[in-house]
């Protein structure tokens, strides 16, 4: 999508931090990190938030999943825990509307809300 900072993201039009990539994924480290890693894992396809998956979109899903575990074990912070965020719309806090998962780790992670 033309003006999606993250789609420009995966297109190299915007510079980035690269941690992953498969022909479905694209993870990158994020610009204000909130932990000691804090990842950022995105569709390449453009989907703006959860509130637009539909069920063809359910294997990509679970590829994002597998690929954060890939990532937590390379990363070497699969051990001792980390958590997965997405914020969804304007209640959820989302600010870029590209679908995208916060991955974070490094730490104890305080401010639990659930
Ligand atoms: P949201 O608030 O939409 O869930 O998360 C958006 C995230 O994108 C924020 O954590 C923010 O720091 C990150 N972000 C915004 N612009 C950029 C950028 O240009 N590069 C990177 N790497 N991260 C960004
Ligand atoms: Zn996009």
């Amino acid at each position: 999508m033309e003006d999606c900072l993250f789609c420009k993201i995966i297109k190299g039009e915007v510079p980035s931090n690269k941690v992953y990539e498969d022909e479905d994924i694209y993870a990158f480290y994020d610009i204000n990190p909130a932990a000691p890693i804090h990842i950022l894992v995105i569709p390449k396809k453009h989907i703006a938030s959860v509130a637009d998956l539909t069920a063809a979109d359910e294997p990509l899903i679970g590829k994002i999943y597998t690929a954060i575990n890939k990532i937590a074990e390379e990363k070497g912070f699969k051990k001792d825990g980390f958590r997965i965020i997405n914020n969804c719309g304007k209640n959820g806090g989302q600010e870029v509307m590209h679908l995208h998962f916060h991955v974070l780790a490094g730490k104890q992670l305080g401010e639990k809300i659930v």
